[in-house]
Protein backbone atom coordinates (compact mmCIF):
# COMPACT_ATOMS: atom_id res chain seq x y z
CA UNK A 1 0.00 0.00 0.00
CA UNK A 2 1.56 3.68 -1.30
CA UNK A 3 0.66 6.20 1.48
CA UNK A 4 -0.69 9.31 -0.21
CA UNK A 5 -0.29 12.70 0.65
CA UNK A 6 -3.49 14.31 0.69
CA UNK A 7 -2.69 17.75 -1.12
CA UNK A 8 -0.34 18.00 -4.24
CA UNK A 9 0.92 20.69 -6.61
CA UNK A 10 -1.23 21.70 -9.72
CA UNK A 11 -1.19 24.12 -12.10
CA UNK A 12 -4.70 25.19 -12.13
CA UNK A 13 -6.17 27.32 -15.47
CA UNK A 14 -8.10 30.34 -14.18
CA UNK A 15 -8.81 32.10 -17.88
CA UNK A 16 -7.08 33.25 -21.03
CA UNK A 17 -3.31 33.72 -19.85
CA UNK A 18 -4.03 33.29 -15.74
CA UNK A 19 -2.28 30.21 -14.52
CA UNK A 20 -1.64 29.28 -10.90
CA UNK A 21 0.45 26.76 -9.45
CA UNK A 22 -2.00 25.62 -6.28
CA UNK A 23 -2.35 23.29 -3.65
CA UNK A 24 -5.31 21.10 -4.21
CA UNK A 25 -6.73 17.31 -2.66
CA UNK A 26 -5.08 14.41 -4.28
CA UNK A 27 -8.12 12.95 -6.21
CA UNK A 28 -9.41 9.81 -5.43
CA UNK A 29 -10.20 7.07 -7.69
CA UNK A 30 -13.83 5.83 -7.78
CA UNK A 31 -15.12 2.56 -9.23
CA UNK A 32 -13.01 2.59 -12.52
CA UNK A 33 -10.54 4.72 -12.38
CA UNK A 34 -6.63 5.06 -12.00
CA UNK A 35 -4.64 7.61 -9.64
CA UNK A 36 -1.41 7.89 -11.55
CA UNK A 37 1.68 9.81 -10.12
CA UNK A 38 2.54 11.71 -13.04
CA UNK A 39 5.94 11.42 -14.42
CA UNK A 40 6.24 13.55 -17.94
CA UNK A 41 3.32 15.72 -18.83
CA UNK A 42 3.99 16.89 -22.71
CA UNK A 43 2.73 20.41 -23.42
CA UNK A 44 0.48 20.97 -26.90
CA UNK A 45 -0.62 22.97 -29.17
CA UNK A 46 -4.52 22.25 -27.75
CA UNK A 47 -2.43 23.19 -24.06
CA UNK A 48 -1.59 26.70 -25.88
CA UNK A 49 -4.71 27.23 -27.03
CA UNK A 50 -6.44 26.71 -23.89
CA UNK A 51 -4.05 28.64 -22.19
CA UNK A 52 -4.75 31.41 -24.75
CA UNK A 53 -8.73 31.44 -24.53
CA UNK A 54 -9.89 28.58 -22.59
CA UNK A 55 -11.50 25.39 -23.61
CA UNK A 56 -15.04 24.54 -24.97
CA UNK A 57 -15.36 21.61 -22.70
CA UNK A 58 -13.82 22.97 -19.27
CA UNK A 59 -15.16 25.98 -17.67
CA UNK A 60 -12.43 27.25 -15.15
CA UNK A 61 -10.55 27.31 -12.91
CA UNK A 62 -9.30 23.59 -14.04
CA UNK A 63 -5.94 21.45 -13.55
CA UNK A 64 -4.49 21.39 -17.33
CA UNK A 65 -2.23 19.29 -19.77
CA UNK A 66 -3.50 16.16 -20.93
CA UNK A 67 -0.71 14.04 -22.48
CA UNK A 68 0.86 12.16 -19.42
CA UNK A 69 3.14 9.38 -18.90
CA UNK A 70 3.60 7.96 -14.93
CA UNK A 71 2.78 5.11 -12.33
CA UNK A 72 -0.31 3.81 -10.89
CA UNK A 73 -0.28 4.41 -7.37
CA UNK A 74 -4.35 3.61 -6.68
CA UNK A 75 -6.72 1.66 -8.75
CA UNK A 76 -10.33 1.97 -8.18
CA UNK A 77 -13.32 -0.90 -7.36
CA UNK A 78 -13.63 -3.31 -10.56
CA UNK A 79 -9.78 -2.53 -12.27
CA UNK A 80 -8.28 -5.19 -13.16
CA UNK A 81 -6.25 -4.27 -16.21
CA UNK A 82 -4.28 -2.45 -13.92
CA UNK A 83 -2.44 -2.04 -10.60
CA UNK A 84 -0.20 0.20 -8.63
CA UNK A 85 3.30 0.23 -9.79
CA UNK A 86 2.44 -0.15 -13.47
CA UNK A 87 3.85 2.64 -15.95
CA UNK A 88 0.88 4.09 -17.85
CA UNK A 89 -0.34 6.44 -20.16
CA UNK A 90 -3.50 6.87 -22.13
CA UNK A 91 -5.03 8.96 -24.81
CA UNK A 92 -7.12 12.25 -23.89
CA UNK A 93 -10.45 11.05 -24.55
CA UNK A 94 -11.66 7.79 -25.32
CA UNK A 95 -15.31 6.54 -27.19
CA UNK A 96 -18.37 4.66 -25.36
CA UNK A 97 -18.77 1.97 -28.06
CA UNK A 98 -22.10 2.20 -28.23
CA UNK A 99 -23.71 5.02 -30.25
CA UNK A 100 -24.50 5.48 -33.61
CA UNK A 101 -21.10 6.90 -34.75
CA UNK A 102 -19.09 4.54 -32.73
CA UNK A 103 -21.30 2.22 -34.15
CA UNK A 104 -20.28 3.40 -37.74
CA UNK A 105 -16.61 3.49 -36.51
CA UNK A 106 -16.46 6.74 -36.36
CA UNK A 107 -15.68 6.80 -32.29
CA UNK A 108 -13.95 9.71 -32.78
CA UNK A 109 -17.52 11.92 -33.39
CA UNK A 110 -19.19 9.88 -30.41
CA UNK A 111 -22.08 11.37 -28.54
CA UNK A 112 -20.50 10.06 -25.17
CA UNK A 113 -16.93 11.04 -25.61
CA UNK A 114 -14.70 11.59 -22.41
CA UNK A 115 -11.71 13.45 -22.44
CA UNK A 116 -9.30 13.64 -19.84
CA UNK A 117 -7.52 16.57 -18.44
CA UNK A 118 -5.17 17.53 -15.35
CA UNK A 119 -1.78 16.27 -16.41
CA UNK A 120 -0.04 19.24 -14.99
CA UNK A 121 0.20 18.04 -11.49
CA UNK A 122 1.72 15.55 -9.31
CA UNK A 123 -0.93 13.16 -9.42
CA UNK A 124 -4.09 12.70 -12.00
CA UNK A 125 -7.40 10.83 -12.53
CA UNK A 126 -8.06 8.94 -15.33
CA UNK A 127 -11.64 8.21 -16.21
CA UNK A 128 -13.48 4.94 -16.23
CA UNK A 129 -13.93 4.56 -20.50
CA UNK A 130 -10.49 5.96 -20.79
CA UNK A 131 -8.93 2.88 -18.65
CA UNK A 132 -10.71 0.48 -20.25
CA UNK A 133 -10.32 1.55 -24.05
CA UNK A 134 -7.07 3.89 -24.78
CA UNK A 135 -4.79 3.23 -21.15
CA UNK A 136 -1.74 1.15 -22.11
CA UNK A 137 0.88 -0.15 -19.59
CA UNK A 138 4.63 1.41 -20.73
CA UNK A 139 7.02 -1.26 -21.92
CA UNK A 140 10.31 -0.49 -19.93
CA UNK A 141 12.00 0.51 -23.02
CA UNK A 142 10.10 3.33 -23.80
CA UNK A 143 10.13 6.79 -21.62
CA UNK A 144 7.09 8.30 -19.73
CA UNK A 145 7.66 11.55 -21.94
CA UNK A 146 7.99 9.54 -25.23
CA UNK A 147 4.87 7.53 -24.17
CA UNK A 148 2.49 10.97 -23.22
CA UNK A 149 2.78 11.59 -26.83
CA UNK A 150 0.09 9.03 -27.89
CA UNK A 151 -2.24 11.93 -27.91
CA UNK A 152 -0.89 13.96 -30.87
CA UNK A 153 0.13 10.56 -32.40
CA UNK A 154 -4.07 9.17 -32.21
CA UNK A 155 -4.90 12.02 -34.42
CA UNK A 156 -2.51 11.76 -36.60
CA UNK A 157 -3.00 8.40 -37.11
CA UNK A 158 -6.83 9.22 -37.85
CA UNK A 159 -6.46 11.85 -39.99
CA UNK A 160 -3.32 9.03 -42.05
CA UNK A 161 -6.27 6.38 -42.09
CA UNK A 162 -8.47 8.83 -44.05
CA UNK A 163 -5.99 10.57 -46.28
CA UNK A 164 -4.44 7.23 -47.44
CA UNK A 165 -1.45 8.33 -49.07
CA UNK A 166 -0.09 6.17 -52.14
CA UNK A 167 3.43 4.96 -52.80
CA UNK A 168 4.76 7.57 -54.66
CA UNK A 169 3.07 10.54 -53.70
CA UNK A 170 4.28 13.90 -53.06
CA UNK A 171 2.95 15.34 -49.98
CA UNK A 172 3.31 18.82 -48.52
CA UNK A 173 3.05 19.56 -45.12
CA UNK A 174 1.95 23.48 -44.21
CA UNK A 175 2.71 23.68 -40.74
CA UNK A 176 5.67 21.39 -40.75
CA UNK A 177 8.32 20.86 -37.87
CA UNK A 178 5.15 21.03 -35.11
CA UNK A 179 4.72 18.40 -33.21
CA UNK A 180 1.17 17.02 -35.67
CA UNK A 181 3.51 18.35 -38.48
CA UNK A 182 6.53 16.06 -37.54
CA UNK A 183 4.13 13.05 -36.78
CA UNK A 184 2.03 13.37 -39.94
CA UNK A 185 5.20 13.34 -42.47
CA UNK A 186 6.69 10.28 -40.67
CA UNK A 187 3.49 8.72 -41.47
CA UNK A 188 3.75 9.89 -44.57
CA UNK A 189 6.79 8.57 -45.45
CA UNK A 190 6.32 5.32 -43.91
CA UNK A 191 2.91 5.01 -46.02
CA UNK A 192 5.91 5.48 -49.48
CA UNK A 193 5.60 9.44 -50.07
CA UNK A 194 8.52 9.80 -52.71
CA UNK A 195 8.77 13.42 -50.94
CA UNK A 196 7.48 15.52 -47.87
CA UNK A 197 7.82 19.40 -48.73
CA UNK A 198 8.07 20.83 -45.21
CA UNK A 199 6.27 24.48 -45.27
CA UNK A 200 6.59 26.44 -42.41
CA UNK A 201 7.57 29.51 -40.64
CA UNK A 202 10.16 28.42 -37.90
CA UNK A 203 13.77 27.81 -38.61
CA UNK A 204 14.15 25.35 -36.13
CA UNK A 205 10.91 23.86 -36.62
CA UNK A 206 11.71 23.19 -40.25
CA UNK A 207 15.14 22.09 -39.66
CA UNK A 208 13.26 19.54 -37.26
CA UNK A 209 11.54 18.39 -39.90
CA UNK A 210 14.63 17.89 -42.25
CA UNK A 211 16.13 15.57 -39.24
CA UNK A 212 13.05 13.10 -40.50
CA UNK A 213 13.06 12.86 -43.60
CA UNK A 214 11.49 16.56 -45.43
CA UNK A 215 12.79 17.43 -48.45
CA UNK A 216 12.93 20.59 -50.00
CA UNK A 217 12.26 22.97 -47.04
CA UNK A 218 10.27 26.35 -48.11
CA UNK A 219 10.22 29.09 -44.92
CA UNK A 220 6.89 30.55 -45.47
CA UNK A 221 8.39 33.92 -44.06
CA UNK A 222 10.20 34.78 -47.20
CA UNK A 223 8.80 33.11 -49.43
CA UNK A 224 4.98 32.37 -51.84
CA UNK A 225 4.64 28.68 -50.33
CA UNK A 226 1.55 27.94 -52.72
CA UNK A 227 4.23 29.38 -55.88
CA UNK A 228 6.98 27.37 -54.50
CA UNK A 229 5.37 24.03 -54.22
CA UNK A 230 3.84 24.01 -57.80
CA UNK A 231 7.41 25.44 -59.17
CA UNK A 232 8.56 22.01 -57.47
CA UNK A 233 5.73 19.98 -59.06
CA UNK A 234 5.95 21.12 -62.73
CA UNK A 235 3.47 23.73 -61.57
CA UNK A 236 0.82 21.38 -61.23
CA UNK A 237 0.73 21.23 -57.44
CA UNK A 238 1.13 18.14 -54.55
CA UNK A 239 -0.66 15.49 -54.93
CA UNK A 240 -1.73 15.50 -51.09
CA UNK A 241 -1.82 19.25 -49.01
CA UNK A 242 -1.79 18.31 -45.31
CA UNK A 243 -2.62 21.90 -43.09
CA UNK A 244 -1.23 21.70 -39.72
CA UNK A 245 -0.74 25.25 -38.84
CA UNK A 246 -4.22 26.13 -37.77
CA UNK A 247 -4.32 29.13 -39.53
CA UNK A 248 -6.82 30.68 -41.92
CA UNK A 249 -4.51 31.42 -44.42
CA UNK A 250 -2.89 27.96 -44.37
CA UNK A 251 -6.11 26.21 -44.65
CA UNK A 252 -6.78 28.53 -47.97
CA UNK A 253 -3.25 27.67 -49.00
CA UNK A 254 -4.05 24.34 -48.87
CA UNK A 255 -6.54 24.37 -51.85
CA UNK A 256 -4.06 26.45 -53.77
CA UNK A 257 -1.10 24.06 -53.51
CA UNK A 258 -2.81 20.66 -54.02
CA UNK A 259 -2.59 19.55 -57.80
CA UNK A 260 -5.97 18.91 -60.18
CA UNK A 261 -7.22 15.58 -58.84
CA UNK A 262 -5.61 16.05 -55.45
CA UNK A 263 -6.74 15.55 -51.89
CA UNK A 264 -6.13 17.92 -49.11
CA UNK A 265 -6.39 17.41 -45.53
CA UNK A 266 -7.55 19.96 -43.12
CA UNK A 267 -6.51 19.21 -39.54
CA UNK A 268 -5.78 22.00 -37.48
CA UNK A 269 -8.55 23.35 -35.71
CA UNK A 270 -9.64 27.27 -36.54
CA UNK A 271 -11.64 28.81 -34.23
CA UNK A 272 -15.96 28.29 -34.40
CA UNK A 273 -17.01 30.60 -36.76
CA UNK A 274 -14.41 30.82 -38.82
CA UNK A 275 -15.20 31.83 -42.56
CA UNK A 276 -12.94 30.49 -45.32
CA UNK A 277 -13.19 31.95 -49.10
CA UNK A 278 -12.88 29.40 -51.59
CA UNK A 279 -12.56 29.19 -55.44
CA UNK A 280 -15.36 26.38 -56.20
CA UNK A 281 -14.08 26.58 -60.13
CA UNK A 282 -10.39 25.38 -58.64
CA UNK A 283 -12.23 22.55 -56.60
CA UNK A 284 -14.98 21.50 -58.43
CA UNK A 285 -13.28 21.60 -62.18
CA UNK A 286 -10.31 20.54 -60.62
CA UNK A 287 -11.48 17.52 -58.90
CA UNK A 288 -9.87 17.96 -55.73
CA UNK A 289 -11.08 16.15 -52.47
CA UNK A 290 -11.30 17.94 -49.25
CA UNK A 291 -10.90 15.78 -46.12
CA UNK A 292 -11.19 16.87 -42.54
CA UNK A 293 -9.83 14.33 -39.42
CA UNK A 294 -10.38 15.47 -36.25
CA UNK A 295 -9.30 13.03 -32.87
CA UNK A 296 -9.48 9.79 -33.22
CA UNK A 297 -10.73 6.39 -32.58
CA UNK A 298 -9.99 3.67 -29.78
CA UNK A 299 -8.26 1.85 -33.02
CA UNK A 300 -6.52 4.58 -34.12
CA UNK A 301 -4.84 4.89 -30.11
CA UNK A 302 -3.61 1.17 -30.09
CA UNK A 303 -2.23 1.72 -33.67
CA UNK A 304 -0.28 4.67 -32.14
CA UNK A 305 0.65 3.39 -28.97
CA UNK A 306 2.14 0.59 -30.89
CA UNK A 307 3.91 2.89 -33.27
CA UNK A 308 5.34 4.32 -30.37
CA UNK A 309 6.84 1.24 -28.71
CA UNK A 310 8.01 -0.14 -32.03
CA UNK A 311 9.95 3.01 -32.67
CA UNK A 312 8.51 3.05 -36.11
CA UNK A 313 7.58 6.78 -35.06
CA UNK A 314 10.10 8.82 -33.93
CA UNK A 315 8.70 10.32 -31.08
CA UNK A 316 12.16 11.21 -28.89
CA UNK A 317 12.83 13.94 -31.73
CA UNK A 318 9.92 15.75 -30.44
CA UNK A 319 11.04 16.57 -26.98
CA UNK A 320 12.89 19.78 -26.61
CA UNK A 321 13.40 19.27 -22.76
CA UNK A 322 11.94 18.93 -19.20
CA UNK A 323 11.17 21.68 -16.91
CA UNK A 324 9.50 21.71 -13.75
CA UNK A 325 5.89 21.79 -12.37
CA UNK A 326 6.79 25.46 -11.54
CA UNK A 327 7.11 26.22 -15.18
CA UNK A 328 4.52 25.28 -17.05
CA UNK A 329 3.89 28.66 -18.23
CA UNK A 330 6.83 29.44 -19.25
CA UNK A 331 7.17 26.04 -21.31
CA UNK A 332 3.71 27.70 -23.42
CA UNK A 333 5.54 30.37 -24.01
CA UNK A 334 8.40 28.58 -25.73
CA UNK A 335 5.65 26.74 -27.51
CA UNK A 336 3.86 30.49 -28.87
CA UNK A 337 7.65 31.42 -29.44
CA UNK A 338 7.96 28.62 -31.61
CA UNK A 339 11.63 27.94 -29.80
CA UNK A 340 10.76 24.28 -28.73
CA UNK A 341 8.66 21.87 -30.26
CA UNK A 342 7.09 19.93 -27.18
CA UNK A 343 8.39 20.15 -23.21
CA UNK A 344 7.87 17.32 -21.24
CA UNK A 345 6.49 18.74 -17.56
CA UNK A 346 8.22 16.77 -14.64
CA UNK A 347 7.16 17.32 -11.16
CA UNK A 348 9.71 15.82 -9.56
CA UNK A 349 12.45 18.39 -10.83
CA UNK A 350 13.47 21.34 -8.77
CA UNK A 351 11.82 24.54 -9.22
ZN1 LIG B 1 -2.17 17.05 -26.97
ZN1 LIG C 1 -19.97 6.63 -28.80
Amino acid sequence: MIMLPDVMRAVVYLGPEQVELRQVPVPEPKTGELLVRVRAATTCGTDVKTYRRGHPKFPPPFVFGHEFGGDVVQVGAGVETFRAGMRVTANVFAECGECFYCKHGQGNLCENLVYNFGAFAEYMLVPTSIVKRTTFEIPAHVSYAQAAIIEPLVTVVGGQRIIAIQPGETVAILGAGGAVGLLHQQMALRAGAKRVIAVGHSQMRLQAAAKLGADPLINAKETDSVKAIRDLTDGRGADVVIECAGSLSTWENAVQAVRRGGRVLWFGGLPSGTKITLDTGLIHYGAITLYNSHGGTADDAREAFRLITSAEVDVQSLLSGELPLEQVEIALKKMIAGEVIKMAINPDLAA
